[in-house]
């Protein structure tokens, strides 16, 4: 199993001269082959490969970069082209300054005692440990985020971790107001992290368009939105990773809903709470969790013609209409809460199927 370490990186001055440079070589070599891809139709990665050697020539300040960095940077272009050609993707743009850049170092670096010493760089990088790295080191990458920070990823094949045998069944419904329900009658809070730093944004944008272009002021006020998007972006992570790998621990089958997302999203209204609530990514990682360790996914279809139906006995609320959100079942008299019913009926459905 392939697994990424992202650890922050501590450079000095010096290295952060040196690792500019080469992250500006690589976005030079990626935006003039994408060039020559465009003007001469050109999209062969071995032909674009080999037009690194004129680029070099062409280009002096190109040889202070190590050439695998460079050709990774073919390589990148290589996958954008191949997303592009089967519709995964737009067609590649032009990479720019402003977003976050990175470089790949395939060979020839070495992780040790907490630094980090890649080629010609004759000083190694404190990186901040934050825990141990288990596994094959196959590549690496170093990242500079759009407020200036720099993150090393760690490429590693590692063992798949054995999780304890269990014979439990759950299904998710996602929720706004909580995170998700699930069929045992927990749920999961929802944390709105976006919410949580959104005044503070507001205050910075109104900064930003106060100021005038290009100034110090103003830059600085960008990179402050960016930091602060970052941060959230790391918190939410965190608590999708956690909650994620709580499930598949403690769950043999995991039953999860389709569409609903994409039909909320066309809710304007509710777009940012989907956003707080990061469903879809929750869902990625469970989806991939549930391979990794042998656990089983089943994804079904949008429920709400079912949710009518009371879990217990099957009696047919047809009156339901979309806005309640508890109701009592007039044959049995149990008490609904519908997502939480949803989820129930989701979870006898797929085991009985
Ligand atoms: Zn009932």
């Amino acid at each position: 199993m392939h697994y990424t370490y992202k650890f922050r990186l501590d450079p000095n001055l010096l290295t952060i001269i040196f690792l500019n440079k080469l992250i500006g070589s690589c976005r030079f070599v990626f935006n003039k082959l994408l060039e020559i891809a465009i003007n001469e139709k050109l999209y062969s990665y071995y032909e674009l490969k080999k037009r690194i050697v004129n680029l070099k020539k062409e280009y002096p300040f190109l040889k202070e970069a190590n050439s695998q960095s460079l050709q990774a940077a073919s390589l990148n272009l290589k996958k954008a082209f191949d997303n592009f050609f089967k519709k995964r993707s737009d067609f590649p743009s032009f990479k720019s300054k402003r977003e976050n850049n990175s470089i790949i170092i395939p060979q020839f670096f070495k992780i040790e005692d907490n630094k980090l010493k890649i080629p010609k760089l004759k000083i190694s990088i404190p990186i901040i440990l934050h825990r141990g790295i288990i596994g094959n080191i196959k590549s690496i990458s170093i990242t500079r985020t759009s407020s200036g920070k720099y993150y090393l990823n760690i490429l590693v094949e590692k063992e798949i971790e054995k999780l304890p045998l269990t014979k439990n069944a759950i299904a998710l419904d996602v929720g706004l107001i909580t995170f998700a329900k699930l069929s045992n009658g927990e749920e999961i809070q929802n944390f709105r992290f976006y919410k949580n730093s959104e005044k503070n944004l507001k205050k910075l944008q109104k900064r930003i368009s106060r100021k005038q272009k290009g100034s110090k002021n103003r830059t600085k006020a960008i990179i402050k939105v960016a930091k602060i998007h970052e941060k959230t972006k790391n918190k939410r992570n965190n608590f999708l990773h956690k909650e994620s790998l709580k499930i598949i621990r403690d769950n043999q089958t995991i039953i999860m809903e389709d569409l609903k997302v994409k039909n909320m999203i066309r809710n304007k209204n509710l777009s940012k709470s989907i956003q707080d609530a990061s469903w879809a990514e929750f869902k990625r990682m469970i989806k991939y969790k549930a391979i990794w360790h042998g656990r089983e996914y089943i994804e079904i279809d949008q429920f709400y013609p079912s949710s009518k139906k009371c879990c217990i006995c099957g009696y047919k609320n047809i009156n339901l209409d979309l806005k309640t959100r508890e109701w009592i079942c007039p044959k049995c008299n149990t008490f609904h809460d519908r997502d939480y019913n949803a989820s129930v009926l989701q979870l006898k459905l797929c085991l009985v199927a």
